[in-house]
């Protein structure tokens, strides 16, 4: 699985998120996680990276390079400039990779959380390395990665923002600043909406998946509406690239189940691809194990 650890050093991976950045790195063939840091909307980008950057340094084995994964737009070929950063505002702009290369002195390499996840999942073996595969996370906002013979296609750098492309023109405003975006109707806050529609009441996706597998029908109504805006959403992506198939991860996919027959339906009516979806379990260090082994990878 992956490549080998070419220069005997350690790859480190780093998972800046709205909440929390973790910290961890592989040796050999496994991975920990070494230590978490708090973020949010006052996160400092060169305070955070300078003492993320003394960590690496503290261990005892040399660093042999660096990967950092964040939401958001993310220029790759200028050296990993992080150009929109929806959840740490203070993020935008900033050339964070090469914040690392004047600490750390080593590669490091820049890429969305969405590619990092698939990265990840790629090098462990949950994507197969063969054949072209969409990754879609389905939270609160929907991200994309498109992965051609276990590589990610990028185009121009920017490729897999599925959550942007307009599935109904002049619909719901979209903070990206066009309207009609998927991500509004096949998002989290799409999801509960759905629900609050019918009943009044405010519930998490994962109280009405509760409630629909008790039989409650607004929360069974609400999924199925749900589960349409996705099967609409993954037609039109079957009909750009003709996958060999899906992978679902993302906040909402354990709730896959109550959406997947609607989804499925929708989907069938519109393209004439076949209904390949496997879900991508998450866990919380998949995001710096894939950073951790983009940088084996990449660097
Ligand atoms: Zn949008």
């Amino acid at each position: 699985m992956g490549s080998s650890n070419k220069s005997g050093g350690t790859y480190w991976g780093i998972d800046v998120g709205g909440s929390y950045a973790k910290v961890g790195c592989i040796t050999g063939n496994s991975f920990r996680i070494i230590e978490t840091f708090p973020t949010g909307e006052s996160c400092h980008p060169e305070g955070l990276l300078k003492r993320i950057s003394e960590l690496i340094l503290e261990g005892n084995t040399k660093p042999a390079a660096v990967g950092l994964g964040t939401a958001g737009l993310i220029d790759r070929p200028a050296g990993g400039v992080i150009r929109f950063s929806p959840n740490l505002p203070l993020w935008n702009s900033v050339n964070a990779g090469e914040i690392l290369r004047n600490h750390l002195k080593v590669p490091v390499v820049v890429d969305n959380d969405c590619n990092v996840f698939a990265i990840g999942a790629i090098n462990s073996g949950l994507i197969p390395s063969e054949g072209l595969w969409l990754f879609i996370t389905l939270g609160t906002g929907i991200g994309g990665a498109l992965i051609n013979q276990g590589d990610i296609i990028y185009g121009t750098g920017y490729s897999g923002e599925f959550g942007h492309t307009t599935v109904r023109e002049g619909g719901i405003p979209c903070p990206c600043g066009s309207d009609g975006c998927w991500e509004r109707y096949a998002g989290k806050n799409a999801l509960k909406w759905y629900y609050t529609r019918l009943t009044g009441q405010r519930v998490s996706p994962r109280d009405m998946a509760l409630l629909a597998s008790g039989g409650d029908i607004p929360a069974r109504e609400a999924f199925r509406e749900y589960g349409r805006w996705v099967g609409i959403g993954l037609a039109n992506l079957a009909n750009c690239f003709s996958p060999t198939g899906f992978f679902i991860g993302g906040g909402l996919s354990p709730t896959l189940n109550h959406f997947e027959s609607s989804a499925r339906r929708e989907y069938k009516k519109r393209c004439r691809h076949q209904w390949n979806i496997h879900l991508l379990k998450d866990s919380p260090a998949a995001g710096a194990y894939g950073a951790a082994s983009m940088a084996r990878k990449q660097c």
